[in-house]
């Protein structure tokens, strides 16, 4: 019994190693304009579903051929190359003459910045810029993980133990030279200090105290990163037809007698315990979806829809926006504008 159970369980693991050691290796696409994306597949336990996590290249129009990186996603592990493929895929990007002026983050997790290192060791000239109440986690200072272990262990001591000994034994967190990393101006509204003039970033945290997002003045399009997220697990019994449908985001086939596991799309806000302030999150949500803020199309880090050139709309945030009661509330006070048919 114990003996067909461990064959099932590694013939499943061999599966998933050569499922993600056969996948082409990812490309940055245009989604918009001089905006292009490109979605990694990270899979932290081999034979467990695999997570998009997307990164935007930007091209500033005019002579200059500054480029700007937004997010840095996953960096390379023991059984995937997912840093090493984006650096690739910038490279082949940024045609010679031109070049990569500035890597913007939405926030420090390490999904957002795990290919730092290599691309900082690529690129001499790039800099980094973030918000900077998080910038002591990108120079090593502070680490998220033991943030969370000290804020569980207020609630529980044990769980509180049990994640510093993770935060321990885990991975290193990344360390960017502190003379590399540039804080966000709050008097400057756009990137313009690095030669980029068409993002402009806006302030969102929630799920991390400095998120921003940032908008393609151009095409009007919000690179949100973890303010909202279009991913929603539930197990379907067989293959999901509907490839053209919004509410799919990826289907995976599993060896039987496993189900196979689909990922639903609906956007809700991304808030992980312990390092997230629920209420700020949902307040973020609050301010994307406000008439002020002028934008079309909105894209998140964590969401197959960017990989196939459809992203979401402004219309699906105030959807989201109308069902949450701070919305309702910023509403009543007039700080937020939410159209009619929001909720
Ligand atoms: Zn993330």
């Amino acid at each position: 019994m114990l003996r067909g159970a461990l064959a099932v369980i590694t013939a499943s693991l061999a599966f998933q190693l050569l499922l993600l050691r056969s996948q082409p290796a990812p490309r940055f696409v245009q989604v918009a304009g001089n905006l292009f994306s490109l979605t990694q597949w990270w899979a932290p336990i081999p034979g467990l579903p695999s997570c998009p996590v997307s990164v935007f290249l930007v091209r500033q129009g005019g002579k200059e051929g500054s480029w700007a990186l937004i997010d840095a996603g996953v960096g390379d592990s023991w059984h995937q190359a997912p840093g090493s493929q984006l650096l690739t895929a910038v490279q082949q990007s940024i045609p010679a003459g031109e070049h990569l002026a500035v890597i913007a983050l939405t926030h420090t997790h390490f999904d957002h910045v795990g290919a730092l290192p290599l691309l900082l060791g690529a690129y001499s000239g790039v800099e980094v810029v973030v918000h900077e109440v998080e910038q002591p986690y990108l120079i090593g200072s502070q680490t998220w993980a033991e943030e969370a272990a000290a804020n569980a262990g207020s609630k529980n001591w044990l769980l509180g133990g049990l994640l510093h000994w993770a935060a321990r034994v885990g991975q290193q967190p990344v360390k960017v030279p502190a003379a590399r990393v540039h804080s966000l101006d709050a008097r400057v509204p756009d990137l313009s200090p690095f030669g980029v003039f068409d993002l402009l970033w806006v302030a969102t945290p929630g799920h991390s105290p400095g998120h921003v997002g940032f908008l393609h003045k151009p095409s009007h399009t919000l690179v949100a990163g973890d303010a909202l997220t279009f991913l929603r697990p539930q197990l379907r019994r067989r293959r999901y037809s509907g490839s053209h449908d919004a509410r799919l985001v990826r289907t995976f086939i599993l060896p039987p007698p496993f189900p196979s596991l689909a990922l639903i799309a609906r956007p809700y806000t991304l808030c992980p315990p312990f390092i997230c302030n629920k209420r700020e999150a949902q307040n973020a949500v609050c301010l994307l979806a406000d008439d002020a803020l002028d934008y079309e199309g909105i894209y998140v880090a964590h969401d197959l829809a960017a990989s196939r050139g459809g992203g979401w709309t402004k219309g699906k945030v105030q959807e989201l926006a109308g069902t949450m009661p701070a919305c309702r509330q910023a509403v009543a006070h007039g700080d937020y504008m939410i159209t009619a048919n929001a909720g």
